[in-house]
């Protein structure tokens, strides 16, 4: 859709909205009047900046359906965020939400050429967590085969991608490496595979880590990028061409913003995403502000999109670590370690407090086809002064750097925990 059309069709659809929380959330009425705005100031989608923002406490406070604006009986689904960085928040799905998502979903997959004749596997957990309904619908809604497979017992799984020709499959980017990993295992050959695409998200991942599933898994894997407060898997997607996730801003519309001031960032700069909900009537939310560090780039894409496009996730503003007064994002670890030829994708960050300092401990783990060189102790402990020393030359912090044999840092078949902060259990 040309850009000018599209705003306009974005300006009625938040007036609309803005009418219908004002008339139907308290939360958002009380808000609204305190600052003095009625539904009717809205008159563009510029007038965005003077409505009032949203925050995850706002969804707490609210526990469990005081953001809903739609009746109890015209809610059909609920679900939570997988509180990663808290207690879960709740929300409810009309029937027309449902629809939204699936086609918002199906739109992602369509983008790189998914087709009715494929086989998609939706290794993403079934349940309360978004990712394992949010993609299975999309994959119906175009008519492509689903297998529900979800999460856990991998090896039934790789078989069932070998036997019934599976050509895609959506799971996090850190479960997509371990079906590698057990594949290599198995002694099964992925020339013997149909795999083709690979839609992952749930957590954040690198270029590096990309490049590691394509080449492992004989695929294109393509970034898939929601949330359940929004709506879930489909918010943004990539394109056949990789660089940077259109966001479905006909139903989500973005803003970034500076989490300090508010005040919206220059296009290319770093932020805070925000979200409007512009179609959404079972939780539609008014500038939700996810914590999701990223970038915004408008312009026509090589693939004819005109939708505007987000960069990779840098981090969450609440998971950056700041050790001794310097903020590091795992992401950044990731991609120093990645940078490192022995060095495998699996690794954890343990931030502690010692003597009233604090400490991070990264273990990593040696590639498989590394070990052998690594018999004695000497070469060991050279490759950790190697880490520990690229570390405090790329992001300055000091780091004790662990390598663990291969294997024996715990995987995770949901989102990945790479972090350990023990500084938070300590009681004087
Ligand atoms: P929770 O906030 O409890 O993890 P959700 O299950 O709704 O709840 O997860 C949404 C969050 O997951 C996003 O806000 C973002 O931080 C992360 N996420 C989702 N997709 C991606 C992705 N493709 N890249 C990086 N992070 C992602
Ligand atoms: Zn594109």
């Amino acid at each position: 859709m040309p850009i000018e059309e599209r705003r306009a069709l974005q300006g009625k659809r938040l007036q609309k909205i803005v009418s219908y929380v004002y008339h139907n959330v308290p939360f958002y009425r009380n808000k609204m009047q305190q600052m003095d705005i009625q539904p009717s100031d809205i008159r563009s989608v510029d007038d965005i900046k003077y409505l009032p923002f949203t925050t995850k406490q706002d969804l707490r406070d609210n526990y469990p359906f005081g953001l809903q604006a739609a009746p109890q009986s015209e809610i059909i689904r609920v679900h939570a965020s997988s509180g990663t960085t808290g207690n879960p928040t709740i929300v409810g799905y009309t029937r027309k939400d449902i629809e939204i998502w699936s086609e918002c979903m199906a739109r992602c997959l369509t983008s790189y050429g998914v087709t009715r004749d494929d086989i998609f596997s939706v290794a993403y957990g079934y349940g309360l967590f978004t990712g394992g309904l949010g993609v299975h619908y999309g994959v119906e809604n175009l008519g492509a085969t689903v297998i529900p497979a979800s999460t856990g017992n991998t090896e039934k799984h790789i078989r069932l991608i070998r036997d019934l020709g599976i050509t895609g499959i959506a799971c996090t980017p850190s479960y997509a490496l371990h079906l590698a990993e057990v594949m290599e295992k198995m002694g099964i050959d992925i020339k013997d595979l149909k795999l083709r695409f690979g839609a992952f998200g749930a957590e954040p991942w690198t270029e590096k880590m990309r490049a590691e599933i394509q080449d492992k898994l004989g695929i294109k894997a393509y970034n898939l990028y929601g949330l359940s407060e929004i709506m879930g898997p489909c918010v943004s997607y990539e394109c056949i061409c990789q660089r940077g996730s259109h966001i479905n801003e006909d139903h989500y519309y973005p803003e970034l913003i500076d989490p300090n001031t508010l005040k919206s960032v220059r296009e290319g700069e770093t932020g805070e995403l925000v979200f409007t909900t512009l179609t959404k009537e079972g939780m539609p939310l008014l500038r939700y502000r996810t914590r999701d560090l990223t970038t915004l780039h408008s312009g026509l894409c090589d693939c004819g999109r005109t939708s505007i496009k987000m960069g990779k996730i840098m981090g969450r503003s609440d998971d950056m670590l700041i050790i001794r007064g310097i903020n590091v994002f795992p992401s950044q670890v990731e991609s120093v370690l990645l940078s490192i030829p022995e060095c495998a994708p699996h690794y954890r960050l343990i931030v502690d407090r010692i003597d009233n300092l604090d400490t991070l401990t990264v273990q990593v783990e040696l590639r498989p086809e590394c070990f052998g060189q690594f018999d004695t102790i000497e070469p060991i402990n050279d490759l950790e002064k190697k880490v520990s020393s690229k570390l405090k030359s790329v992001l300055s912090i000091i780091a004790k750097t662990q390598v663990k044999a291969p294997g024996t840092i715990e995987r995770s078949q949901g989102k990945s925990c790479f972090v350990e902060d023990r500084r938070n259990s300590l009681t004087d």
